[in-house]
């Protein structure tokens, strides 16, 4: 019989972690590109971030996704930030590199890849939310060189502070249907399994049949948005897919491996559905 002995550790902090599918993807990856390493599940309380620092510098982790609640705070505890991280404001992975700790951030990444193929089509888009996926996106289709941006949120203050920082437009959340947009991409939490399931977060006057809509939330697949969108012929374009290319985003830092899109995408819906 032979026994698996991991020679590297990766892993997730983030609280609560819930059922992420990080660990699915990057075993599963590992296994494929036949290497010798493990992703663990961390749950970490904000409190003891400090202590789990420190941990990570003294012991073997090889490197590590960061999510909610820790994207911000990890910044205090690392030697150097990639431009993309900086672009963001907010680091998801941690990596070595010359006995260095960096941050980076393939949140962005991962957001605008689904977009790519279809960015020349693209000239107004409408993000919903000013957090920190907010700022992925916003970040994402400036790559894209998509000029046109607006943002609008519950919060009006905070989706105003963003548009000054990125130089787009804001719009009155009670305003957010009032125009025609190319695409539109939710990024709250409206419409996510549990108590927000069913709840739309566009007014879906003015999405037609040629609006792009893209919603971060991946849990149900089908989030109400994508329903509405669907109803009037519009294109769709699930949170699963950012999901998936940031993964693979940082498992091609980790290893050097690229993973094949469409057999990791099946993994994943696979135990979403
Ligand atoms: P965040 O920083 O907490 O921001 C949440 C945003 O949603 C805020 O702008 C907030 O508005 C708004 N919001 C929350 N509840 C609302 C409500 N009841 N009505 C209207 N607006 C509401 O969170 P985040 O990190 O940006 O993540 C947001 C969502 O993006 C997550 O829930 C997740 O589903 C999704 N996400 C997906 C991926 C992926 O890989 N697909 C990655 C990251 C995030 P206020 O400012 O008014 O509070």
């Amino acid at each position: 019989m032979s026994v698996f002995i991991p020679e590297k550790i990766y892993g997730i902090i983030g609280y609560p972690l819930g059922h992420s599918l990080s660990p699915l993807l990057h075993n599963w990856g590992f296994s494929k590109s036949r290497i010798q390493a493990v992703y663990m599940s961390w749950p970490l309380e904000p409190e003891n971030l400090d202590n789990f620092m420190k941990g990570f510098r003294t012991l073997p982790v090889s490197g590590a996704s960061v999510t909610i609640p820790h994207k911000l705070a990890v910044r205090n505890f690392i030697d150097r930030e990639t431009d993309r991280a900086k672009g963001a404001g907010a680091v998801n992975t941690l990596y070595w590199e010359n006995g260095q700790l960096v941050g980076d951030n393939t949140d962005v990444a991962g957001c605008y890849a689904p977009l790519e193929a279809e960015a020349d089509k693209i000239k107004t888009a409408l993000v919903l939310g000013a957090g920190g996926a907010a700022r992925a996106a916003v970040c994402g289709l400036q790559i894209l060189k998509i000029d046109n941006i607006s943002i609008s949120n519950r919060t009006a203050s905070k989706a105003q502070d963003l548009a000054d920082e990125f130089q787009i437009s804001h719009v009155d959340w009670d305003n957010r249907g009032k125009e025609r947009y190319d695409l539109i991409i939710n990024t709250t939490p409206l419409g996510m399994s549990g108590e927000r399931i069913g709840i739309c977060p566009m007014i879906m006057d003015n999405v037609e049949s040629d609006t792009i809509v893209y919603d971060l939330v991946y849990n149900p697949l089908e989030t109400e948005l994508l329903k509405r969108a669907s109803e009037k012929g519009a294109k769709t374009i699930s949170g699963i897919e950012m999901f998936l290319h940031q993964g693979l985003e940082q498992f091609r830092i980790w290893t050097g491996k690229n993973l094949d899109p469409d057999s990791a995408r099946e993994l994943l819906l696979s135990k979403l559905r």
